[in-house]
């Protein structure tokens, strides 16, 4: 059977174009259209198949013991009934159907909900909400379609597409024909900035080099160059490279639209410990990028900026918050007038606020800085992953669950806010539940028992 138009559940492109293979026993035996991530992703659905459960638990555990399904989510229950203020963590590799019950959970319990989000592009939100009230909101935002129609000049600002997102190139942003750019990558050009050399270097025509910490004065002596204040130039260039610089500027203002993307290189490029003073300079960054793509517009040039989402449904969290609460990560529902600022949450766990946490389509263990792992192993914790993480081997509840994409179907958005289906290519081989359906179940018990236990 070959199935058309799947939707690729590895990271935020949500590539619609993949094609599957599955034979008569139900393995999935090619996928055509996806890159080496997404065919790996697709692939691991046959893991269990082959009896390689290299990264697949097949059954529930229980403080390291294989339990019955049932007895895992009675524990868990148990466990999140106990608990005072739990923390739901994680969110951005599930579907949002998924998230929408973990939403539930957080607030029936008057927990803390938290996305990755919180310590990935957390900044480029914090500066957009603070931009809100002085420039009126303007977001200089565009869908994936509209840049590649429109933007003549790409630029890769901290963020290399070729690791993480593979076919960002070649689908939305360089190679493809436009509207606008007939010739596809012959009328685009390709600039990059980074603080390290990588492969996108040998492609582009420019390659401007920034030391750590220093992209917000780069930004800032590009809009000076831009809107023409050349004043006190010379000084802020001080250690730069300042005739790439210019050069890069030079472009910016003569393209007749472009686009920069913005990577975590960009927003890890200050100190970001999630404490006040290193979001402080990291927020200048994104700031003087901010300003710089808004005075490219007053002067004319219509210029979009686009965070690089990493995690597949990542923007389905934050869109799902913000609907929902107003606010993009760090929800306290115990404590509405609650800090916001990104890692608050994380700060409440390493304050001893946390007493339990319910982890879904994340590894904390292995991806949080140390002194929040640390109080993370401090606690219970029920743990919902189609894949064995670190965070997995620690949890006092593991429950597998079955692939979503592949195994199950949900709804996924995509890094410029689009909807898109996931859909369910095959039967997971074991009788495991989608990440929506656990937590239904998990949702539904504890709903139970408050009802009975006010
Ligand atoms: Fe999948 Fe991303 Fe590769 Fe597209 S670019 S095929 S969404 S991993």
């Amino acid at each position: 059977m070959i199935i058309e138009d799947v939707v690729c559940p590895f990271c935020a492109c949500l590539c619609d174009d993949i094609v599957v293979s599955v034979n008569g026993d139900g393995m999935i035996t090619e996928v055509r259209n996806a890159c080496v991530l997404g065919v790996r992703k697709f692939m691991c659905a046959n893991r269990f198949k082959k009896g390689n459960a290299e990264h697949r638990a097949e059954k529930p555990r229980l403080r390291g013991e294989e339990v019955e399904y049932e007895d895992a989510v009675r524990e868990a229950v148990e466990i999140l009934r106990c608990a005072d203020h739990p923390l739901v963590y994680g969110l951005s590799n599930i579907g949002y159907n998924a998230q929408r019950i973990a939403l539930e959970i957080a607030r029936m319990k008057s927990g803390i909900i938290e996305n990755s989000e919180s310590v990935c592009h957390n900044l480029f939100y914090q500066a957009i909400l603070r931009r809100c009230g002085v420039s009126g909101g303007r977001l200089y935002f565009a869908t994936l379609e509209q840049i590649r129609d429109k933007a003549h000049l790409i630029i890769y600002w901290g963020s290399n597409p070729v690791s993480g997102h593979p076919r960002h190139l070649s689908k939305f942003s360089l190679y493809p024909v436009g509207l606008y750019a007939m010739k596809g990558v012959q009328d685009r050009e390709l600039i990059v900035i980074d603080a390290v050399e990588t492969p996108l270097k040998k492609i582009a025509s420019i390659f401007l080099r920034v030391p750590c910490g220093e992209d917000w004065r780069v930004a800032e002596i590009m809009r000076k160059i831009v809107s023409g204040d050349f004043k006190g130039l010379k000084t802020l260039a001080k250690g730069l490279d300042f005739a790439t610089i210019s050069t890069i500027a030079e472009r910016m203002k003569s393209a007749s639209s472009g686009v920069i993307f913005i990577g975590l290189g960009v927003l890890s490029s200050a100190p970001r410990n999630c404490d006040d003073a290193g979001c402080d300079d990291a927020l200048k960054c994104v700031d003087a990028l901010l300003s710089l793509v808004e005075t490219l517009n007053e002067d004319g040039v219509r210029f979009f900026i686009f965070p690089m989402k990493g995690h597949f449904n990542v923007v389905g969290a934050v869109t799902l918050l913000m609907r929902e609460t107003g606010r993009p990560f760090s929800v306290d529902f115990h404590n509405s007038d609650a800090d916001f600022t990104p890692g608050a949450a994380l700060r409440s766990l390493e304050r001893g606020d946390v007493d339990a946490a319910l982890i879904i389509g994340a590894d904390p263990l292995s991806s949080l800085p140390r002194r929040f792992a640390s109080a993370l192993l401090k606690i219970q914790t029920v743990v919902i992953d189609a894949f064995e993480s670190i965070t997995s081997k620690f949890a006092t509840v593991f429950i597998p669950s079955a692939i979503t994409g592949v195994e199950a179907e949900d709804i996924a958005y995509r890094m410029d806010g689009l909807p898109l289906k996931l859909k369910k290519i095959v039967e997971c081989p074991l009788p495991l539940k989608s990440d929506a359906e656990i937590l239904r179940d998990i949702r539904d018990n504890l709903r139970r028992l408050h009802e009975i236990n006010p």
